[in-house]
């Protein structure tokens, strides 16, 4: 219903020539930081992803109204405290999936673009799947008709339709985002039996491919070693997670202090003063939710991001130049 609705409003704000004016109205102070995930048409695990076609869309649109700034140009404006050139967009993709290589990195080329890429290490390494994408996979995926999991309020369930397959797939992916390390893969694993699919292992960006796209212009950044909800899980585990991931980006890549971005946004103060006294040069702050970041709105360790509608060019012209981020903001207070 809410995308439908955002849809409608898209629609209008776009052709009836509203976005147009308010275009030309909007100054856009400030730099825009958008983030995608995955980039590809195939939609295998319960986590939407973003159709190149509606990628390109997107650039085309985002190149013609605005000018595209690394996300290192916009922390030096920070850090010599000079002026964000107006209309800046910055873009960013969280987890780094295979597919950002494969089709994000032609596109972006195309329009002569780059990206950062938050790297999920542990599995850049094993090539898995993050966990919520692994237990996606298997859930969307199995044949099994019907699960039985009573300790995780799951009596009985039919897995034919698709509606039970995403309660299952959330009830789950709650249980799993409050769960350590080592608990949480023996958890999959015992998922791996009852659904009877073993994830891809080749859904990942490879070192090699991020090697050829940061020579390309392309930047690397943190999101841990295993995509844990940081603030659900022990701190000193959370530590643990976000220091190993540095060191690993640190040893690859020669990058001595990269960005940082929180899996699913899960922060709190503790972890961000964590994330800065270790040497990472940034990080967003999901609870400060704004579309515009100023240099007196913010600082690297606060930044704040919009996604990339997994959607035609339309919602996001209707998103940055219509009144829909008016309305959110209203809504808000
Ligand atoms: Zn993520």
């Amino acid at each position: 219903m809410k995308t439908q609705i955002r849809k409608l409003y898209s629609i209008l704000s776009v052709k009836s020539g509203l976005t147009k004016m308010m275009r030309k109205i909007n100054k856009h102070e400030g730099a825009i930081i958008f983030v995608g995930h995955q980039v590809n048409e195939t939609n295998d695990n319960r986590l939407e992803p973003l159709p190149p076609k509606y990628l390109d869309e997107q650039i085309a649109y985002l190149k013609k109204h605005f000018q595209f700034l690394s996300l290192s140009k916009l922390l030096e404006c920070y850090e010599f405290n000079q002026p964000i050139p107006p209309k800046t967009v910055v873009l960013t993709f969280d987890d780094g999936f295979r597919d950002n290589y494969t089709y994000a990195f032609p596109i972006l080329q195309k329009y002569g673009v780059t990206a950062t890429i938050f790297l999920t290490t542990g599995c850049i390494d094993s090539g898995e799947f993050p966990w919520s994408q692994r237990l996606g996979y298997m859930i969307t995926n199995t044949t099994v008709k019907t699960i039985h999991l009573p300790q995780y309020q799951i009596f009985q369930f039919n897995l034919e339709s698709e509606t039970n397959k995403t309660y299952v797939f959330r009830t789950l992916a709650k249980v799993l985002s409050e769960t350590p390390f080592i608990e949480r893969e023996q958890l999959l694993n015992q998922f791996q039996q009852v659904f009877q699919v073993i994830p891809p292992k080749d859904r990942m960006l490879t070192w090699d491919m991020i090697q050829e796209m940061k020579q390309n212009g392309f930047e690397f950044g943190g999101h841990t070693v295993s995509h844990p909800h940081l603030t659900k899980i022990p701190p000193q585990e959370a530590k643990q997670e976000i220091r190993n991931c540095l060191e690993t980006i640190r040893l690859k890549l020669g990058v001595e202090n990269p960005p940082f971005a929180f899996p699913a946004g899960k922060s709190n103060d503790d972890l961000v003063e964590y994330v800065k006294l270790i040497g990472f040069r940034s990080c967003f702050r999901s609870s400060y939710k704004r579309r515009y970041n100023t240099l007196s709105n913010s600082n690297p360790f606060r930044l704040s991001r919009l996604g990339l509608p997994n959607a035609p060019a339309i919602f996001l012209e209707a998103e940055v130049d219509g009144l829909l981020y008016w309305v959110r903001k209203s809504v808000q207070k």
